[in-house]
């Protein structure tokens, strides 16, 4: 290691954004002899190996004037071996970053469209190998394309024409400080005349996306509220949701500690059923500003971004923030207690016909989570996917009617979020906690066996975790055959038709069968996923018919002996496979038990004063 005690500068050009390639200049302080350079790999929020060195192109470097020749590590791809040579106190760095096109892929996925561009600096630095990145300078300077604007957590903004300078910053704080640019681009106070400031800075690929109606701004405004009267404490000087609206770059958010990388539909903001099918998206990662980054599992910790990091502890680290995201919006108004409920109802039915739980239990989701980001939709009922987020909802929701019911509703969820993740109000700080502090914490707000509840739902197969969590807090899960109307506006956004709770399948609206309920009536007729699907009972199917063709032939099969016949494609063999469903339309809903306590509801329930 050779921590250099000067500050590195970097200088990153995004004026090519829209052709998918961004430059970056770094002027590294270093001595002579032999040096050791890193590329970032663990990215903090992604909690796997996910730094995009595929895309690095164009490396050169300069040590006066002369260039120097370098090695990849044969074993570590993240790390580049050179030799400086003597007189040499400053090293240049010249390279390419070659923005991906990917819909997947977290921050290494899309990030750029003809009008916006979201700058991650893990993507464009290197740094002395093994370096604490806490303790390495950055000065940062940023030159965008002509009249774009910009957002960004980073501090003391100075612009001069398309140039913006930064004030020096620790790695660790670039890394979490990505910015926000476009064409159009609109600026939201959400705290008016208040401190710390909470900023929605929106860069969309139209003008219209950015119109977005006032009760919605008034719902995230309510939402800053709740998450301050949740916690108790805030861990920023002050907070930017970058909210990318584009159809054409990755979908997803990726937390920060001051900050927050929310990318999702252009019309995400302007409508309501595209806004209803994600609302919790910058609730989630907003509550991660708390949980996640102020509070973090230990083993999650890569202070040299090539430290690997454990996700075992994710079902807290995730689990919990997805709950809160979800129970957040609708303290906050961003979905109705209804659209709350429906959400909940849907979340359980997937769990409920996933057969993946009967032989890996939650906690391996987790453990094995860097394996299971990669996967996609195909087998996912099987394999689990990353399920310490849905079933991480109901364990949650589970904690939190036990302590209401131990308590007598006295006490909740909240109480420990406060003590928890409260602390004291400030700049961003980092607390790191294991399993242990977990359980201390929940029996300071209530005693009880925490350890055993907990490792129970955690490591036992087919657990009751859902049904559970949904009955003691007042509530049951049924199926109906009318619609769950987020369930389904979701599924037309996402351009999927979700048969998974009749006929056990889960299909795109090109015709690709996307995912086959192991052991349900597609499986057992013969059916695999990225098969197409022709005709259903004789009718030809697409895009626009597939989901009415579908309900009309399950309602039309129900209570019957004959099979629905699906005509599918498997690459040039095309046959006819006979379904035996008799089961009707089945969509999820949640019911109050009017025998028990409406713990949900009071979950539910605003914490906060409504905003002015
Ligand atoms: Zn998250």
């Amino acid at each position: 290691m050779q921590a250099p005690s000067a500050a590195t500068r970097i200088e990153v050009d995004t004026t090519r954004a829209p052709q998918k390639i961004i430059h970056s200049h770094m002027e590294m302080p270093v001595q002579a002899g032999p040096l050791d350079l890193s590329y970032p790999e663990w990215i903090p929020g992604e909690h796997e190996p996910s730094g995009p060195v595929v895309n690095v192109a164009g490396i050169k470097f300069i040590a006066n004037g002369k260039a120097v020749a370098w090695k990849r590590d044969p074993v570590d791809m993240y790390s580049i071996h050179l030799e400086v040579p003597p007189g040499t106190t400053t090293l240049d760095v010249d390279l390419d970053f070659l923005l991906s096109s990917a819909s997947s892929g977290f921050s290494s996925g899309a990030s750029a469209s003809a009008f916006l561009n979201l700058l991650s600096w893990n993507q464009v630095v290197l740094f002395p190998k093994g370096a604490d990145a806490a303790k390495l300078t950055y000065v940062p300077s940023l030159r965008l394309p002509d009249a774009w604007k910009y957002g960004t957590a980073l501090p003391g903004a100075k612009q001069n024409g398309n140039v913006i300078d930064f004030a020096p910053v620790s790695l660790e704080t670039l890394i979490d400080s990505p910015v926000l640019s476009g064409r159009y681009f609109r600026v939201i106070d959400l705290t008016p005349g208040q401190t710390p400031t909470h900023e929605m800075d929106l860069a969309a690929d139209s003008a219209a996306a950015l119109d977005v109606p006032p009760a919605r701004i008034a719902a995230y405004r309510q939402l800053v509220a709740e998450a301050g009267a949740l916690f108790g404490a805030r861990h920023y000087r002050d907070y930017h949701f970058l909210v990318s609206l584009s159809d054409t770059v990755a979908h997803f958010g990726l937390e920060h500690h001051e900050s927050s990388d929310d990318r999702t539909y252009e019309h995400f903001l302007i409508d309501d059923k595209v806004h209803a099918g994600g609302a919790y998206l910058l609730s989630h990662e907003y509550v991660h500003s708390w949980n996640g980054k102020y509070r973090r599992p230990e083993g999650l910790l890569s202070p040299d971004y090539t430290k690997p990091m454990k996700d075992d502890l994710l079902w807290g680290y995730e689990g919990l923030t997805d709950y809160l995201g979800e129970v957040l919006a609708a303290r906050s108004g961003l979905w109705t207690n209804e659209q709350a409920r429906e959400y909940f109802a849907r979340t359980a039915a997937i769990l409920d016909s996933e057969p993946g739980r009967s032989w890996r239990p939650l906690q391996d989701t987790a453990t094995g989570a860097v394996f299971l980001y990669q996967t996609g939709d195909d087998w996912s009922n099987w394999r689990r996917s990353v399920d310490f987020y849905g079933e991480g909802d109901f364990l949650w929701l589970g904690v939190d009617a036990m302590i209401r019911k131990l308590t007598n509703d006295k006490k909740s969820l909240n109480d420990f979020c406060r003590l928890f993740e409260g602390g004291a109000t400030g700049q961003p700080d980092l607390k790191s906690y294991n399993f242990e502090d977990v359980v201390d914490a929940l029996s300071e707000v209530t005693p009880y066996d925490w350890a055993t509840y907990l490792r129970t739902r955690l490591d036992e197969l087919s657990t009751n975790t859902v049904d559970e969590a949904l009955s003691n807090s007042g509530w049951k899960l049924i199926y109906t055959d009318q619609p769950n109307e987020i369930a389904s506006d979701r599924d037309k956004v996402r351009k999927q038709v979700d048969l998974r709770l009749t006929l056990g399948l889960l299909m795109n609206t090109d015709g690709s069968v996307a995912d086959v309920i192991y052991d349900g009536p597609s499986f057992k007729a013969g059916i695999g996923p990225g098969m197409k699907l022709v005709a259903i009972d004789g009718r030809q199917i697409d895009a626009e018919s597939m989901a009415d063709t579908a309900n009309e032939e399950i309602a039309r099969a129900k209570g019957g002996s004959a099979p629905i016949q699906l005509l599918v494609a498997n690459g040039d063999d095309v046959q006819m496979h006979a379904l035996d469903y008799h089961g009707g339309l089945r969509y999820p809903h949640l019911v109050r038990d009017e025998s028990k306590p409406d713990y949900f509801g009071d979950v539910l329930k605003p914490l906060a004063p409504a905003a002015k």
